[in-house]
């Protein structure tokens, strides 16, 4: 990773400089969190033209709506003049910024922060490190680098990226670094009870009675995977209607069929339009999802991963299953 070249791209900005920072479409709490936190660090070194957006509606998922750093958060982009400096947190490639890329292009200069394998080094200068558990651990590096002094608002955001992206601390890429940058973020005073309440905790009772609804209909299959089985389940537009509920309530319910014993690989498959389907995929180990992501035109992690599918729900799932054979881990 560049850090000497990332810290010197921020070192030698001038003193009225327009920072932009930018994170992936349907932003979560690495992407989110990891953008906040290290806008607000910009801001203690006393960067003050900042603006900071993501591709899509400017709708942010209610569970990571009170994160402090939101006023840095602007539904339209200033035309020009173009940012000296643009920051891109947890995109893999170009593909997960929508119209955003043009900023890339305009901008002075363009630092990428990410921790995805597939990622494309879009960036003139990358800080990319697959090892990491989440990107806010690559921005707190290089907050303290740059010589920022974690206080409670930046912890916060960067505790909610890093909970967020280790399922708390359940996942493999936990190591002790990771559970000695909490402790750093903990120090601070942040209250990880709330937060955790907040963020993963609370949802609307329209919500648990979709997610019911949702997981009777999944389906097990044992045979898939080369025998490690599949379990999958989808949602329509039609069942947000009828229970009131936004899209990204269903963020979570891909957490409820993963803990599936007979399965190795869970899916959950998600209408965004009539003939569109945004897919969640997990694996415990025998399959890379990402492999299976990435040949159905989306990317992620080896465990998890995702891509948009189109036609119909059978249509989707057929295209996994073709593709999961393909991608099991050797032993
Ligand atoms: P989730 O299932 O939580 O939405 O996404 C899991 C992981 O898969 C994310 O970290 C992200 O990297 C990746 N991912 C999800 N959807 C897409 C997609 O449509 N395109 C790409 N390139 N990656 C995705
Ligand atoms: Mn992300
Ligand atoms: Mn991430």
């Amino acid at each position: 990773a560049d850090w000497a070249a990332a810290v010197a791209a921020v070192r030698g900005l001038p003193a009225d400089a327009r920072v932009l920072l930018i994170c992936h479409v349907n932003p979560d709490g690495d992407a989110l969190g990891s953008m906040l936190g290290f806008g607000l660090g910009l801001r203690q070194l006393g960067v003050r033209r900042l603006q900071a957006t993501f591709p899509g509606p400017p709708e942010v998922p209610e569970p990571i709506s009170g994160l402090p750093g939101m006023d840095l958060l602007v539904p339209e982009v200033d035309a020009d003049p173009a940012p000296e400096l643009v920051v891109c947190f947890d995109a893999a490639s170009e593909s997960r910024l929508g119209g955003l890329v043009d900023r890339l292009e305009t901008a002075g200069a363009a630092l990428v922060l990410d921790h995805h394998a597939s990622n494309t080094r879009f960036g003139g200068i990358n800080l990319v490190d697959p090892r990491a558990a989440a990107t806010s651990v690559l921005a707190e590096e290089l907050l303290t680098r740059l010589g920022v002094t974690l206080d409670a608002a930046i912890a916060e955001c960067l505790y909610v990226a890093l909970t967020t992206d280790t399922g708390s601390f359940r996942f493999e890429a936990t190591t002790p670094a990771v559970h000695e940058l909490a402790a750093r973020l903990l120090a601070t005073g942040i209250r990880p009870g709330d937060i955790s309440r907040r963020v993963f905790d609370t949802r609307p009772f329209g919500a648990v009675r979709l997610f019911g609804e949702v997981l009777c209909r999944a389906r097990l299959e044992p045979a898939a995977a080369g025998g490690h089985g599949l379990v999958w389940t989808y949602a329509t537009l039609d069942d947000l209607t009828r229970h009131d509920q936004r899209p990204y309530v269903l963020e979570a319910l891909i957490d409820s069929v993963r803990c599936t014993a007979e399965a190795d690989v869970s899916c959950v498959v998600k209408q965004v339009r009539p003939a569109e389907w945004a897919v969640s995929m997990r694996s415990k180990g025998a399959v890379d999802v990402s492999r299976v992501a990435v040949a159905l035109g989306g990317g992620g992690h080896r465990l998890a991963a995702g891509f948009t599918g189109r036609g119909t729900v059978e249509d989707v799932v057929a295209g996994i299953r073709t593709e999961l054979d393909k991608a099991l881990i050797e032993a």
